[in-house]
């Protein structure tokens, strides 16, 4: 088979690209491993209604399990703040309704959208890119986009990096919980949660409750449900997953190759969340390779590193030392930091400067109080 572009997975990456390039008169072939767009899924759903908007979706109500106007954060030892909006700041989707919903709209802009078929291996040779498909069959194109996903092995063949660190995390849907259905919960502690943290998120009849952690998150997070007064929960369904939290891989583009979404690495660092970010970057993606076909000059896929960058290269920078911060402070320094948020004017500055996916302000505004920050780093030291 034969297409301009080739893109690999059918994620909201995948289906970001597709669209995009296809929407400027490209052939684009989509290679889903999956029979079914979304299935199976592993994420919490929640995305901010402000990226939404930066994507340019309007996502239908189907997808929508709930709305949230803010979230609450707890230290180890239960001191906690409350970020509030007055209006819905993240909507609760759900993630296999949603996947489906941007794959039609990759389809209906003239993307072929390829299902059950996993690409098992790439060779880049005489100015085409060549996909093997479950070793059986060839796609052959003049950019392949890698959209896999953490996997990301087609992007590791065309010699680009592997995303760093990551942490596995298993996510349980339940029923029987009592839960405030407007705001997230975020649940900071080391013992509990060493290099993530724990989560709830309100459902339209129950909730997700998940936790990333370095080792062991499902034997955590069944503590974690435990101390959160959840051991009754009914729980309907049990995901699991990989965070990717080391931030973008150095080199996104290769010869006659681009990869986006969680197979760059391009998620939040801080958070886990990388529909939004990863998708803007796909759609830069899908315009840029577009352009390089029309313009039958594949050396402009530079173009799409340069333009990503522009736009996030701070916010992934910040995050990442709010990363790192975060990996090192110890339960005792969390629980005076939490206290120095809520007492120095933190809470103020995330609701009037806070945004879901653009944290980098937000958090330059709180390590510009120099209260916050001294006692940032004398727990950190302590
Ligand atoms: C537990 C958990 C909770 C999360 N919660 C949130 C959240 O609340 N909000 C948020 O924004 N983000 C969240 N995330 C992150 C989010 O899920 C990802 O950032 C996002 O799904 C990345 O999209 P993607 O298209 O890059 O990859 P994916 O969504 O992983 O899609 C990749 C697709 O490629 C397909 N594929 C893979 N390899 C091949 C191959 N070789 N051939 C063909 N097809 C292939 C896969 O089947 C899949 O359909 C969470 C992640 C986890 C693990």
């Amino acid at each position: 088979m034969r297409s301009d572009v080739i893109v690999v997975g059918c994620g909201p990456a995948g289906s970001l690209a597709s669209l995009e390039a296809a929407r400027k008169g490209v052939e684009v072939l989509v290679l889903e491993e999956h029979k079914v767009v979304g299935e199976p899924d592993h994420c919490a759903g929640l995305v901010s209604v402000s990226g939404l908007k930066k994507l340019g979706l309007r996502v239908p109500e189907e997808c929508v399990l709930n709305e949230v106007y803010g979230a609450r954060f707890f230290s180890p030892s239960g001191i906690d703040f409350t970020v509030r909006r007055g209006t819905p700041q993240a909507f609760v989707l759900d993630r296999r309704a949603f996947d489906k919903w941007l794959a039609s709209l990759a389809h209906d802009s003239g993307a072929h959208i390829v299902l059950g078929e996993r690409a098992t291996s790439l060779r880049v040779k005489a100015g085409e890119a060549t996909v093997t498909v479950k070793g059986e069959w060839e796609a052959r194109g003049k950019v392949v986009v890698d959209a896999e996903g953490c996997r990301g092995k087609i992007a590791r063949l065309a010699g680009l990096p592997r995303p760093g660190r990551r942490v596995p995390a298993v996510q349980y849907e339940v029923t029987g919980v009592d839960v405030d259905r407007d705001f997230v919960e975020l649940h900071f502690e080391r013992a509990l949660a060493p290099g993530f943290f724990a989560w709830v998120i309100p459902t339209k009849d129950g909730a997700r409750i998940g936790l990333g952690a370095i080792s062991q998150p499902r034997k955590r997070l069944e503590a974690f449900m435990r101390k959160r007064g959840f051991s009754c929960a009914r729980i309907i369904r049990r995901t699991a997953g990989t965070i990717i939290t080391g931030g973008p891989v150095r080199r996104t583009y290769a010869s006659h190759v681009v990869t986006v979404g969680d197979a760059a690495g391009q998620v939040k660092q801080t958070t886990g969340g990388g529909v939004v970010v990863g998708g803007l970057c796909a759609k830069i993606a899908g315009q840029v390779v577009a352009d390089a076909i029309l313009r039958d000059d594949v050396s402009r896929l530079v173009k799409y590193q340069q333009l990503w960058k522009k736009i996030l290269g701070k916010e992934f920078f910040y995050m990442g030392l709010a990363r790192k911060f975060l990996d090192k402070i110890s339960d005792r320094g969390l629980d005076g930091l939490f206290r120095a948020i809520r007492e120095q004017g933190g809470v103020e500055i995330l609701e009037s400067y806070g945004d879901m996916d653009f944290e980098a302000v937000a958090l330059k505004k709180l390590l510009a109080s120099p209260r916050t920050l001294l006692t940032a780093i004398t727990y950190m030291l302590t």
